[in-house]
């Protein structure tokens, strides 16, 4: 461990360069191992607690084998603070310069072709149009950029039709038929990205690129070391949407707006084309009010006929669309029109025909677009087959992998069940750090004055805490409801902020959380991961139920069917531990320095009436554990008041 140990030691380079370095012996464990996994290529998954350090310990190792490496985050706000500050950092602390590149996902990079077009796009009907100012702002901040990354421009939101316009899909890039190629952002990044050390990206990007839904690693991956997967419990849920297939109506739709954009360019646009155009358009509009009515998701078995008839219909018709097409010339954008036309036609007619042994079927819709979905019950061996035919070192890490001591759920997933493990503490006291409340006579999580119990046993300790809370839910529904009854409580607001999910941005929600020290935060799932919050800001979890995926889920309900067919049980071999990981991310929201201290209370009385119960508590990190409510809040009050933090005592109303 010599080496790791002295550059991650107290004496050490990074202890003398990064302010508030604290050296940590775990932090130097897990350094060793990635970098023995580096040397001899092979796959480790390192579960690493709360605080352990682990970016900086395979941030190390990495840069100091000055092999070829792929660091993949989960978010792309990681993957920018690990290339813009952690990287630069590390490398000059422990001088050792290395190339390091970005890559995003195209959809991140200004296309010059189509910002060439957008003003021809404006013109064209039924389309909301960016507006002529964004453009021009766009068209000014083009002659300067380098990167071309469109988070450069402050205040452009993905969202903004203007974005879509000037950006590339793999479907609409014209490739090295492109008048533009020599000049295109999205090659410069890949040609970076291959001349690189380290290349930093995302899972999204890696995994599409994996699937043959993206391109971008096809060079990249022969010649890499070593794949570094930070938030690697992401990576299956990740890896489902990428291997299956999908048809959205929004990509009929952009196909259509942008064989007109390219039509009227080219002069080609005459009334045959336009009815071609439109017929393709009415079939899919004819699926999408076949759906109208039905829930948002649905099972292909509860698909109408009318609406298999219109996708059956949109196939044949994108076909005679493409061989339309083909006769108007040899230009690139026709030829990428045509073969846009006639991927769209195989994707729907593979979707049609796809067997149900090999996975499920459905359908998502909302009343402005549709998206029908194959999804395999299999994902693992998609995945097994990646990593063999790439025989590098592949590294899972997370703060969230194992039940307990046991990694077999996560490496199952991705098809791995023979790689390294090595568990990492995480260096925090929980012991004295953290309590965690399970109430005694809670109603059942379906009994429909579960919320209100759950409200009555929050108020004592956002009492005691003085707000400082988050309140976790596993549905809009009883957050929605939770939020109604705080706000009818008279003097509530008044005494605490309080911050729901959905009624700001997440961002704009956590900041006002930690600005105002008093706050009370309600949301869902999106808050139940990713989100720190250090120092006294947060004194109080409150998670309201057991966080098990919704049993109407198609997803969820192929991978039971796979695990049925292959003998095992879905619920202990799959919905036990997937949730028993999702409640460990949720409880990792209270301790996230050695300061921090505070409660979580899990309103689920299953946790202690159902043999599972011990799973989910054994995979918790170990705190003291309480059943009752005012010794919740003193625990609270004493360690507030130690911490010098006044709590005014409310009167009962
Ligand atoms: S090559 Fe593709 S992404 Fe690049 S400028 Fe041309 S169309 Fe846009």
């Amino acid at each position: 461990m010599g080496e790791y140990a002295s550059l991650l030691g107290a004496t050490g380079p990074l202890a003398r360069a990064v302010e508030g370095f604290e050296p940590r012996h775990e932090q130097q464990v897990m350094a060793d191992h990635v970098g023995e996994a580096i040397a001899d290529r092979s796959v480790l998954a390192v579960e690493a607690g709360t605080g352990t350090g682990k970016t900086f310990a395979y941030l190390v190792p990495a840069i100091l084998s000055g092999r070829h490496v792929i660091l993949s985050t989960g978010t792309r706000t990681l993957q920018d603070q690990l290339f813009h500050r952690d990287l630069p950092m590390v490398s000059a602390a422990i001088g050792r310069p290395a190339r390091v590149a970005l890559l995003k996902g195209r959809a991140n990079y200004l296309c010059r072709h189509r910002l060439d077009m957008a003003d021809q796009a404006q013109a064209l009907p039924g389309m909301e149009p960016p507006s002529a100012k964004t453009l021009a702002r766009i068209r000014a901040w083009s002659q300067g950029t380098r990167s071309g990354d469109l988070s450069e421009l402050d205040g452009l939101s993905d969202s903004d039709p203007a974005w879509a316009a000037v950006t590339s899909t793999r479907d609409n890039c014209l490739g090295q038929d492109c008048p533009q190629f020599s000049y295109c952002h999205v090659v410069q990044a890949r040609r970076e990205a291959q001349a690189a050390d380290i290349v930093v990206v995302n899972h999204h990007l890696l995994l599409a690129d994996l699937a043959m839904k993206e391109e971008g690693f096809g060079e990249l991956l022969p010649g890499t070391d070593a794949v570094i997967l930070d938030e690697a419990h992401q990576v299956p849920e990740t890896a489902a949407q990428f291997f299956g297939l999908n048809v959205s109506s929004r990509q009929a739709t952009a196909l259509i707006r942008d064989a007109l954009a390219e039509l009227t360019r080219s002069g080609l646009v005459n009334p045959g084309i336009r009815e071609e155009l439109f017929a393709v358009e009415q079939s899919l509009a004819s699926a999408h009010s076949a759906l109208r009515g039905l829930p948002e998701r649905i099972d292909w078995t509860a698909a109408p006929d009318a609406f298999i008839e219109s996708l059956d219909a949109a196939a044949v018709l994108l076909d005679r669309l493409a061989r339309a097409i083909d006769n108007g010339g040899d230009e690139a954008g026709l030829k990428a029109l045509k073969r846009r036309a006639e991927d769209l036609a195989r994707v729907i007619v593979e979707l049609l025909d796809a067997g149900e042994d090999r996975g499920v079927r459905w359908i998502e819709s909302t009343p402005r677009a549709f998206t029908a979905s194959f999804t395999p019950f299999e994902v693992a061996d998609r995945l097994r087959e990646f990593m063999q035919a790439r025989p590098c070192a592949w590294i899972f890490t997370s703060a969230t992998l194992a039940v307990g001591d046991d990694f077999r759920h996560f490496l199952e997933r991705v098809g791995a069940p023979d790689a390294r493990t090595l568990r990492i503490d995480s260096p925090f006291d929980y012991e004295q750090q953290a309590l965690l409340y399970l109430p005694k006579g809670l109603p059942d999580p379906s009994d429909r004055t579960h919320t209100t119990a759950v409200l009555q046993t929050a108020m004592p300790l956002i009492e005691a805490a003085g707000g400082r809370t988050f309140l976790l839910f596993t549905s809009y529904r009883a957050l929605n409801e939770a939020a109604a009854l705080l706000r009818a409580r008279i003097g509530f607001t008044d005494r605490y902020p309080l911050l729901v999910q959905g009624e700001a941005p997440r961002d704009s929600l956590l900041r006002r959380f930690r600005e105002s020290g008093e706050a009370v935060l309600l949301g869902t799932s999106s808050f139940w991961e990713g989100v720190d919050v250090r120092g006294h800001a947060l004194a109080v979890v409150v998670i309201d139920k057991l966080p098990f995926a919704s049993p109407d889920d198609p997803l969820l309900k192929a991978r039971l069917e796979g695990i049925k067919r292959s003998g095992g049980n879905g619920f202990m071999d799959f919905q036990v531990p997937q949730a028993a990981l999702a409640l460990k991310q949720g409880f990792g929201r209270l301790i996230r320095d050695r300061e921090d201290f505070g409660v979580v209370a899990i309103c689920d009385p299953r946790l202690q009436t159902r043999g599972y119960g011990r799973t989910f508590i054994g995979a918790l990190p170990p705190a003291r554990i309480v059943h009752d409510g005012a010794e919740a809040a003193s625990f609270l009050r004493k360690r507030l008041k130690a911490a010098g933090i006044r709590v005014p005592a409310v009167e009962a109303t």
